[in-house]
């Protein structure tokens, strides 16, 4: 995950500089188009992509494992919190002892 985002900002650091540089030699609403396209498929498009292949890969780690019930889990970098370390299909950081249920999974059982 910390991989997309530098590639995403360095893209931009890039980019932002080049597409300001344009201006000075495009009509303004050509300038403008363009400016929001090539922002979009170089910066934008390309992080999109590789956050959906990050999920793809990950997917068994976020949906089919210990820590996919467990309140330290951060689906969306697959991440342990409590340890600051990823969790794999076949690796969990804590060995299953600091397991602790999400809020979202205590309600559920006080409900029924
Ligand atoms: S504490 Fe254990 S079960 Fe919970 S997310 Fe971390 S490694 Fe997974």
């Amino acid at each position: 995950m910390g991989e997309i985002v530098f590639w995403t900002i360095i893209r931009a650091t890039v980019v932002i500089p080049l597409v300001w540089l344009a201006k000075d030699y495009l009509d303004y609403s050509v300038w403008w188009m363009a400016g929001m396209l090539t922002l979009y498929g170089v910066i934008i498009h390309p992080a999109i992509l590789h956050y959906n292949n990050f999920r793809a890969r990950n997917h068994e780690v976020i949906e089919e494992t210990l820590c996919t019930s467990c309140k330290h889990f951060d689906k969306g970098s697959v991440l342990c919190l409590k340890h600051d370390e990823h969790p794999a299909k076949d690796y969990l950081p804590c060995e299953g002892i600091d397991w602790e249920p999400k809020q979202t999974d205590l309600e559920d059982e006080h409900i029924q």
